[in-house]
């Protein structure tokens, strides 16, 4: 027998309230909180928070900041040292990235000397921390084809970009996009970007209690913001994490292929075994 439904009898969508909607589980989705520069006051109002909600960030350090102690744009900030680095690193398993040695613009330098921006800073944040750098976060997100080429050939993984959009590491690694935190951003435009992606990759520069500048977001936000992803289990990750995690996707699908090829022996030929590592525990 057939049966037609009329429009009044098709059964209505069951549409969650508004309320119901903020209670959704979000364990499916990551962040990553991509800091840039290392100005003190990612110690003074991110690092407690971070603490309190065992979250992690990747902070792109200008080396020659850290190692000369400048004075940063505002008299009353100045940069990160090394001593609070290392303390983030310990208790909150941050990830250090590079931002050059000295902030520059990498498309307006001359090949030799771009690449002492890029690779003298892995090598110096490296011996500093004893630790590998493989992410590289390019300043202003200034960058063409050479410089992403001599990204790579430095030996970083990935590469952080200013640009808007969600990443995908199979398409790009070395122009990450992400969403910037600027002092004209709103918390409910934050939340509810990250509801509709997978992933979402965080810029932000400085959280302070009264912005003033662009760059700058306020406290009690960034707070409600990591309050918020706490409640709905939201995922938060460094950008080296993401790579490990792709890097682990990447493995895993070489092996169904090979199994499928009968071909075992060009499965490890290209095998980042860094990347298949645990990583940082917090
Ligand atoms: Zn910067």
């Amino acid at each position: 027998m057939l049966f037609l439904l009329l429009p009044a009898q098709l059964p209505r969508p069951v549409l969650p309230s508004a309320s119901a909607l903020d209670t959704f589980d979000l364990s499916d989705h990551t962040v990553v909180l991509s800091v840039d520069d290392g100005y003190h006051s990612v110690y003074e109002n991110i690092y407690p928070l971070l603490k309190r909600y065992q979250m992690t960030i990747t902070l792109a350090l200008i080396t020659g900041c850290i190692t000369e102690g400048k004075p940063s744009y505002r008299p009353s900030d100045r940069f990160l040292n090394e001593r609070e680095i290392r303390e983030m690193m310990d208790t909150c398993g941050i990830e250090i990235a590079s931002h050059t040695l000295t902030h520059a613009w990498l498309t307006h330098l001359d090949t030799a000397s771009a690449w002492r921006e890029i690779s003298d800073s892995k090598r110096r944040l490296e011996s500093l921390f004893g630790t590998e750098v493989i992410t590289f976060v390019y300043p202003y997100g200034d960058m063409n084809g050479r410089v992403r080429e001599m990204v790579r050939r430095a030996g970083y993984k990935l590469a952080r970009a200013v640009r808007g959009g969600t990443p995908n590491l199979w398409v790009e690694r070395y122009a990450i996009p992400e969403v910037e935190l600027r002092i004209e951003t709103r918390l409910p435009e934050v939340i509810h970007y990250i509801r509709r992606h997978e992933t979402t990759v965080i810029l932000l520069h400085r959280i302070v209690h009264s912005p003033k500048v662009f760059t700058e977001w306020p406290v009690s936000d960034f707070a409600a913001l990591l309050d918020w992803m706490h409640a709905r289990r939201v995922r938060v990750v460094t950008l080296s994490e993401l790579y490990r995690e792709w890097w682990r996707e990447r493995l895993n699908r070489a092996l169904l292929q090979s199994t499928a090829d009968s071909n075992p022996t060009r499965l490890f030929e290209d095998v980042d075994i860094d990347a298949t590592r645990t990583p940082h525990s917090r």
